[in-house]
């Protein structure tokens, strides 16, 4: 599985582009080693305080008085408006990012505590929300108050994601951290069924930008803590098992964010003949159509192992991979042969990944939307749903629409808006940070 750019966004620190660090002025005191520590004073440039004190977890190179010399990765530093303290956060000279904000409170460490309450919090979150699956986000970057960190809980493993260089020095505190918080949870919910039970493993596979470029997605996996993962992890989602793939999956192993969405894509199969499912990965939504009562279903993706991945699932949940098709293929070409041989779905899933990695590419990911959606209702027959969604966090849910509403015309469809969701609990938002809210998943129906 190819664990590239090529996934979906999956919301981890979008926008964090990176540039090399310039010679810079002179500000920062000399870079301690102890990361608790705070290593310098980073004065930001007049009236850009304003977005920081309301919450933002950014701070730009630019925004800075001065390029910081003399710091490395990691180092803990306070930003300041003249003497005034604004916020504390980690130090990242690959990205366009200098500066994530840990907290803005002038007494608060950043030691092993720290993580430890950071993720206790994120936790007190999903044991009240999340419900009914083994697979969850236990960790979601800055709408957590932890920039840069994704983890994400796969029955008994961990797997940690780290977005910034910036985070690699506290790796250690926060794989404890995450240690630490799961064995008190699972003292107290041990043995609840859906709890997948005690840890036994945290992976680590990071994916830091440098130089404005993804790294690939890390090849490099490792366990930081515990047990080497299975091959495949089985996870359980409301009654639908997933197998993941921990090591060469994409992201962390699979796409947590559409869990809601594929139980209620089995909801709405029942009855359905032809299912299609674009930009299927290991065939999540497949496998939730196909249970729901869809006779067949056609998965396609690019990424051949997630096809083969695909058809493991389905046997896995008791259903016969061969009544169904899969194909390693551009959704694109796979679209206009179909299209072409007069074949028609009653429902239609089209999961893509994110089409605008920058602002600059807003523009074309809308017209990519527009014609990704007109080719999905050439093939939808009337009566049929389409379920299409979009993870790109500069695409807001209105452009988006106007993007199916730009398709629908000219693919003269006539369509009726039936739902429209968004990320589950365990991918928050902080309304302070728009960028977090990235997924939109509209559902469709075709009337003629
Ligand atoms: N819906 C999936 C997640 C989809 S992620 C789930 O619920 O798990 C987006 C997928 O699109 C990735 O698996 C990637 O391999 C695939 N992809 C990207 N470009 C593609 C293309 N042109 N044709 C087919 N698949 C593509």
């Amino acid at each position: 599985m190819s664990n590239s750019s090529g996934g979906r966004a999956g919301g981890g620190s979008p926008g964090a582009s990176g540039e090399h660090e310039g010679a810079g002025g002179i500000r920062a005191a000399p870079s301690s080693r102890v990361h608790a520590e705070v290593s310098a004073r980073l004065a930001l440039q007049k009236d850009l305080a304003r977005h920081l004190r309301a919450g933002h977890p950014w701070v730009f190179r630019k925004a800075l008085e001065r390029p910081p010399r003399g710091l490395a990765a990691g180092d803990i530093v306070d930003v300041v408006e003249g003497d005034r303290f604004v916020a504390r956060g980690y130090y990242d000279p690959h990205s366009a990012i200098s500066v994530r904000v840990l907290t803005r409170e002038p007494a608060e460490a950043i030691d092993g505590a720290f993580w430890r309450r950071r993720i206790q919090r994120a936790m007190a979150l999903r044991r009240a929300l999340v419900h009914g699956t083994t697979g969850f986000r236990i960790v979601h970057g800055e709408s957590d108050g932890l920039p840069g960190v994704v983890a994400d809980r796969y029955g008994r493993w961990a797997v940690l994601k780290l977005y910034s260089a910036g985070l690699t020095p506290h790796r250690g505190q926060i794989v404890e951290a995450l240690r630490q918080v799961a064995a008190e949870v699972d003292g107290e919910r041990g043995g609840e069924t859906g709890w997948p039970g005690p840890l036994a493993g945290v992976y680590g596979r990071d994916e830091i930008p440098r130089d404005g470029e993804d790294d690939g997605g890390s090849p490099q996996g490792r366990v930081l803590w515990g047990a080497e993962p299975p091959e495949r992890i089985a996870i359980d989602e409301h009654g639908m098992k997933i197998l993941v793939d921990v090591r060469r999956g994409q992201k962390t192993g699979t796409f947590l964010d559409q869990r809601e969405n594929r139980r209620m894509v089995r909801g709405l199969a029942r009855g359905r003949a032809e299912a299609l499912n674009c930009f299927s990965y290991t065939g999540g939504f497949s496998v939730a159509a196909a249970l729901g009562g869809a006779k067949h279903v056609v998965s396609v993706d690019l990424d051949a192992d997630a096809i083969a991945l695909a058809r493991e699932n389905f046997r896995e949940n008791g259903l016969d991979p061969d009544a169904h098709a899969f194909a390693a293929d551009d959704v694109f070409e796979v679209l206009a042969g179909f299209k072409r041989e007069g074949r028609r779905f009653d429902l239609v899933v089209c999961d893509p990944p994110a089409f605008a990695k920058s602002q600059k590419a807003v523009e074309g990911a809308l017209a990519g939307y527009a014609s990704l959606n007109r080719a999905a209702l050439a093939v939808l027959s009337p009566g049929g749903l389409l379920v299409t969604a979009s993870c790109s966090a500069r695409v807001s849910a209105e452009q988006f629409y106007d993007a199916v509403k730009e398709a629908a015309f000219k693919a003269r469809a006539e369509l009726q808006l039936v739902d429209e969701r968004r990320q589950p609990p365990d991918h928050p938002v902080s309304p302070q940070f728009r960028e977090g809210r990235y997924l939109k998943c509209m559902v469709y129906r075709r009337v003629s």
